[in-house]
Formats: C-alpha cells, sequence, structure tokens
C-alpha cells in the first residue's frame, strides 16, 4: 500500500469521527474485520477516547444497580435468572429495601437508580409505579432508570409519568432470525423493537445494546446491529460480552471476546458522541482489566452494584458475575483508585444524555 495513504480502516474510522455515521451495514461490517492491524485499532480506540474527553472530561458516572428481582417469565437461553433454571433462589426485594438500597447509594453520592430485573410476573405497572413515585419523591434530584424488560406501550407511559426519565433495553440482535435462536418462541425481535421504539418516543433517555459474542452471533449480525442503532439513536447502549451460565441451554458456548467488545464501545462513542456508554459488569467479570479498558475505549458508566448482599450471589444472570470491590457500592473507594490510575476520576452527577 502507498505508504502516505490511509488505509481503508482508517479512512472509515475517520468518516465516523466527522459524521458519526457510515453509509451501510457493510461499512460498518469492515470495521469489524478480525485481520484489521494493532496499529489501526489503537488509532480508532485513540479516536473514541478523544471524542469522550471532549464530551465528558476525565469523569466517569456512576449509576446505583438495583438488581429488584430475579423472578422472571421468560425464559431467554443464555440468561441465569431464566423461568427454568430452577437451582436458583428467587426473591423480590420490597418497596422499602428498594428505597433503602437508594439511601445507600444516595448517601454514597450517585444521583441515579438503576432498578433492573426480570419480568417478574407479580409486578403489576401500578406496583411499579408506586415504586418509582416514592424514589422520585424521596429523592428529586436523582434520575431514575428502569430495566425491567417488556411492557405494553400504556405501562411504560405510566412509568415515565410517576417519574422514570431513563429505561434500559438492550434489542440483543436486531436480526430476527438470530434472536429467535437466543430466544424461547413467544418472544420476538418485533416485539423488543417496538419496545424501544415506544420508550423514545414517550421521552425516555432510552438504551438499547447486544451482547458480544452470544451464540450463532456473526460479524455481518453485530454489523447490522450497529446500522440499527445508528437509525434508532440511543441514548445509553449496553455491550457487554455474553458470558454462558453452567444452568442454561448455552452454557457450553464460549464467552464473547473481550477486544471485540472494546472495539464496539469505541465504535459507538465515535457513533454517539453523547450516549452514556458503561463499562459493564460482564465487561469487568470477564478481565480483571475489563473496566479500565472500556473506559479507555470510550466508555463513560460505571454501574457499582448497591443490591443487599445477601441477594447478589441470587441476580445471576451469568457465572463469576461480579459484584463486590470496585463493581459495588462499598467499593467506591477502591473504584476511585482504579479510575485515578489511569487518570480519570468518579463524577456524581446525574450525567443525562448530552445531545451533541
Ligand atoms: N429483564 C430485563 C433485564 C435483563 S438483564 C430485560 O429484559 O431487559 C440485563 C442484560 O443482561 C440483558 O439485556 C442481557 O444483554 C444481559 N445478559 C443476560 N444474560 C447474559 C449472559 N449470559 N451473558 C452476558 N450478558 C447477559
Amino acid at each position: 500500500m502507498n505508504p502516505g495513504m490511509p488505509g481503508r480502516f482508517i479512512t472509515l474510522v475517520r468518516r465516523l469521527a466527522e459524521s458519526g455515521r457510515l453509509s451501510s451495514a457493510g461499512e460498518y461490517r469492515e470495521l469489524l474485520d478480525p485481520d484489521v492491524a494493532a496499529d489501526d485499532l489503537e488509532t480508532l480506540r485513540q479516536e473514541a477516547r478523544r471524542l469522550a474527553d471532549r464530551v465528558f472530561g476525565r469523569g466517569v458516572y456512576m449509576r446505583a444497580l438495583v438488581e429488584i428481582t430475579n423472578r422472571c417469565r421468560n425464559n431467554c437461553l443464555y440468561c441465569g435468572i431464566r423461568r427454568d433454571n430452577r437451582a436458583l433462589e428467587r426473591y423480590a426485594l420490597t418497596p422499602g429495601q428498594i428505597l433503602d438500597c437508594c439511601a445507600t447509594a444516595y448517601a454514597a453520592g450517585m444521583r441515579t437508580f438503576v432498578l433492573q430485573g426480570g419480568e417478574n410476573p407479580d409486578f403489576t405497572c401500578d406496583s411499579v409505579c408506586a415504586v418509582v413515585k416514592a424514589i422520585h419523591g424521596r429523592w428529586p434530584d436523582a434520575a431514575v432508570t428502569l430495566s425491567l424488560g417488556e411492557w405494553p406501550d400504556a405501562a411504560y407511559e405510566a412509568f415515565f409519568r410517576a417519574g422514570a426519565s431513563r429505561y434500559l433495553l438492550r434489542q440483543e440482535t436486531v436480526d430476527a432470525l438470530h434472536y429467535g435462536k437466543l430466544h424461547p418462541p413467544g418472544m420476538s425481535r418485533d416485539n423488543r423493537l417496538r419496545c424501544q421504539a415506544s420508550l423514545k418516543r414517550i421521552g425516555f433517555q432510552t438504551g438499547a445494546g447486544i451482547m458480544v459474542g452470544s451464540p450463532w452471533q456473526t460479524l455481518d449480525n453485530i454489523a447490522a446491529d450497529l446500522a440499527y442503532m445508528a437509525e434508532l439513536g440511543p441514548h445509553m447502549i449496553g455491550i457487554g460480552p455474553f458470558i454462558p451460565h453452567s444452568a442454561t441451554p448455552l452454557g457450553g458456548f464460549p464467552p464473547g471476546s473481550v477486544p471485540l467488545t472494546l472495539r464496539l464501545i469505541s465504535i459507538l462513542r465515535l457513533m454517539f458522541p453523547g450516549a452514556n456508554i458503561p463499562a459493564t459488569t460482564a465487561l469487568a467479570t470477564l478481565d480483571p482489566e475489563g473496566r479500565r479498558k472500556g473506559i479507555l475505549a470510550g466508555a463513560n458508566v460505571v454501574m457499582p452494584n448497591v443490591s443487599p448482599s445477601h441477594v447478589r450471589e441470587s441476580y445471576a444472570l451469568y457465572d463469576g458475575k461480579s459484584h463486590s470491590g470496585a463493581e459495588a457500592v462499598e467499593g467506591l473507594a477502591t473504584l476511585a483508585h482504579e479510575l485515578g490510575g489511569i487518570g480519570f476520576e468518579i463524577n456524581f452527577e446525574r450525567g443525562d444524555f448530552k445531545n451533541i
């Protein structure tokens, strides 16, 4: 190749950095090329981090993760809290326990509470709204994020009116056939996308995302997810490696790739300069340096666990899920130290989406 000319990969990186978009799934696919030179990948990472620095500086937002229930009506083939996993002690936090978790998080300085859980059949629209209202009433300066799966539009509207302003719902994979392999009959890619579209229309800061390296996922699938997210315009993007859970039908598959996850964080940062992108627990679980590597790839969020310690073991989405140390509220000092080591610091602001 002509030494003065940037190669194709770098040309695409520059275009993405300038315009936030590529013109087709085929072009995103080129950015996922497994054979790209290490130097070129490092250029991608640096561009992404430079952009994140410009938007967020060296601050990393904290989101307090409250795992409110591991009961679930669904039976997603990858997920450890799927309905058919009988080897799991099931729990649901009471409203009082949820408020206690938020109080702990608030006292620690956090200003976003993320209530995440399975689709507990005992939860109703009204019961969720009551908890959201109680939290929103007590800490009006904090943001309430929900991550409670698929609901009818009317329920999402009620959650929003109750005071929830953000909702995390990964599409997992935009490819209908791939979606069908990861989920039981009765769940559909179409309903998942309907939910994401509704959340956006209602006015939620909306989170999308995928697992990287889920069984049968191809690079073309990931490219399609990038093209889909370019259209959707999510405000938050959750992206972590698939990690097998031994008590699921997909427990024998290998985990997803950490380097590919990092590459995707960088690509998504270039696509969505103002989006909130966490260095996920799954990334930190698979690689002891995962959290730091995620930040250095362009992530700007960490989600410390504030669930009561006696239930954390039971919220087992995948084997080995990390829920202590720098992944937990008790470990904030450790986290601050860890971030300090790479030139970053905790930012306790609520950190709403920045429309850049
Ligand atoms: N019931 C909610 C929350 C699901 S848990 C919902 O449906 O959105 C949050 C995320 O954990 C999921 O979106 C999924 O991407 C991820 N997850 C589940 N099982 C996983 C696994 N085995 N490995 C990695 N991530 C997993």
